[in-house]
């Protein structure tokens, strides 16, 4: 179950952390990490740090973006230090672990994104998850190191992990058109909707003010399935052939 958590670091500079990171990770049971344009992969560095968790550096998958870091996820904890302009459903590492643990155990892929060391993730990037994670700290000195923070997380998966062991089990599954829209499938909506939306005049791309944004916080707070997501690309679809002056499903 722990394998359907991944930990995403994002254009981590120093790769000694990553390889803190790794240890980390291990240390807590979780195995799958995921490098989004290392500056500096595979390194001796990282393999010190690691110290007895290289299998995890070796088994590290090294993409070009977050969106490639996030194929096949239905949930998305992204980290930050700061609060950031649009505010965001926010969890604590507690409640992050708790979430983490009771969607994975119902077999969904989970991630949780950490930034880089000297800015962050930006607000794109935060914008694609579903929840924003803040480690409570010092507001004069709120930073943590990189791999500090995911010790933090991993831990607190870790114990939502051993008090899921101790309850009942798991309810059987629901159907596939019940389960969550993955990411993917999230930023194809994403898409498809922004285009609509142009197109009808609803969004001025010159203008844009934070429409996306808000509209992807509406959407990641209600959990769209598969079944309501086909739902939603028939409206915009139908929505662009009236658009176009094109025959449509109601031929009245
Ligand atoms: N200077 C950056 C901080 C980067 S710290 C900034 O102002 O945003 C590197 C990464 O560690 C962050 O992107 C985040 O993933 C994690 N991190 C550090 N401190 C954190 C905190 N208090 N809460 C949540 N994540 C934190």
């Amino acid at each position: 179950m722990l394998h359907n958590i991944r930990v995403v670091l994002v254009n981590t500079s120093h790769p000694g952390n990553i390889g803190g990171a790794a240890r980390a990770m291990k240390n807590m049971g979780l195995s799958r990490l995921v490098l989004v344009q290392p500056r500096d992969f595979p390194s001796e560095q990282a393999s010190a740090r690691a110290s007895g968790a290289d299998d995890l550096l070796a088994g590290a998958e090294v993409v070009d973006s977050l969106e490639q870091a996030l194929v096949g996820c239905s949930l998305v904890l992204g980290t930050s230090a700061r609060d950031r302009s649009l505010p965001w459903p926010m969890l604590d590492p507690r409640e992050c672990g708790a979430k983490a643990v009771a969607q994975a155990a119902g077999g969904e892929q989970i991630a949780l994104v950490f930034g880089r060391e000297h800015a962050g993730l930006t607000n794109e990037e935060l914008q694609r998850c579903h929840f924003h994670v803040h480690i409570a700290s010092n507001p004069e000195f709120s930073s943590l190191n990189l791999a500090a923070a995911v010790q933090v997380l991993a831990y607190e998966v870790r114990t939502a992990w051993l008090a899921a062991q101790q309850a009942a089990p798991v309810a059987e599954k629901a159907d596939a058109s019940e389960e969550p829209a993955t990411m993917d499938e999230m930023e194809r909506f994403y898409e498809h909707l922004e285009q609509t939306l142009v197109q009808i005049g609803f969004l001025d791309p010159e203008k844009p003010r934070h429409l996306m944004a808000r509209l992807r916080r509406l959407y990641g707070r209600s959990t769209v399935n598969h079944s309501e997501m086909s739902i939603l690309r028939g409206i915009l679809t139908e929505t662009q052939k009236v658009a176009r002056g094109e025959p449509h499903k109601r031929k009245d």
